[in-house]
């Protein structure tokens, strides 16, 4: 009887992505979250990015040795695990779409990943190329929906880490929240039209987990509103549609706009124990 599936995201005329989940039915994570975690406001799911996010972006990688782990990214899954989060990670591997990367292949690397960081709740890959006009490659929405709805968390509820502007964009379009950590890939326009950034993995975390988190309607309750007002003018009235920031000019930004991101404190050790 509890074989309700959760609603699927979008059908595309492309295909569907990939989903690679843990349990058959999940119980719905609203309210204020697993274990009474009041301070999280409701944040119920991270969703990370993969290359370069959790791990070392190496293109069209379907080698589980070449995988490495980005800086802090142990300590950060460790963090939010702690807080009793649902984990997942939402992938574009068009290197599948242009016959560079095997099923297989993007399944052996997806092992890999767990047995550096753990398991994930769920994985969600788009396997399409750009051309393909799926609804789930980043910046597109599917992949956020398609992990929410296997999580049972309201895409308002859950969060997205990133290192490009796909990856936040794709958040917004699907009315979760974006935060991006830049790479030395990182466009500059992307980091400059990001609402949320931080300087690495773990700080991201951290600011999430502390609290620095508002639902996708656009409260945001633990920021004064003049410290990101081109932020919060962007969030008034609904979600922006995907890429609707992406050609906004520095200059739309408030100049006494601070560093999206308190300093990080020194941390101890956040690589833990692998190499
Ligand atoms: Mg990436
Ligand atoms: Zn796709």
């Amino acid at each position: 009887m509890a074989a309700t599936p959760a609603p699927a995201a979008p059908p595309t005329s492309a295909g569907e992505p990939w989903l690679f989940g843990r349990g058959g039915s999940p119980a719905p994570r609203t309210g204020s979250g697993r274990g009474g975690h009041h301070a999280l406001s409701g944040l119920a799911a991270l969703l990370f990015d993969r290359d370069g996010t959790l791990v070392e972006d190496v293109p069209y990688n379907g080698d589980p040795a070449l995988v490495r782990l980005m800086p802090g990214a142990r300590a950060a899954l460790e963090a939010v695990r702690a807080r009793g989060l649902a984990v997942g990670v939402v992938s574009n591997q068009s290197g599948v779409a242009r016959g560079l990367l095997t099923r297989e292949q993007v399944e052996a690397v997806q092992r890999r990943v767990e047995a550096l960081l753990g398991p994930f709740d769920v994985w969600v890959v788009c396997p399409h190329g750009p051309a393909d006009g799926c609804g789930c490659r980043k910046p597109a929405p599917g992949l956020v929906h398609a992990a929410c709805a296997h999580l049972g968390v309201e895409p308002g509820r859950a969060a997205v880490i990133g290192d490009i502007g796909a990856d936040v964009e794709a958040a917004r379009a699907a009315g979760a929240r974006g935060v991006l950590v830049p790479t030395s890939v990182t466009r500059a326009r992307e980091i400059a039209a990001a609402e949320e950034s931080a300087p690495d993995l773990l700080t991201a975390v951290r600011e999430l987990l502390a609290g620095r988190w508002a639902p996708a309607d656009g409260s945001r309750a633990d920021r004064a509103p003049t410290d990101r007002a081109d932020a919060g003018a962007a969030r008034t009235g609904g979600a922006p549609k995907g890429g609707a920031l992406k050609d906004r000019a520095p200059a739309d930004r408030t100049p006494t706009d601070p560093a999206p991101t308190d300093p990080a404190p020194t941390d101890p050790a956040p690589t833990g124990g692998i190499g």
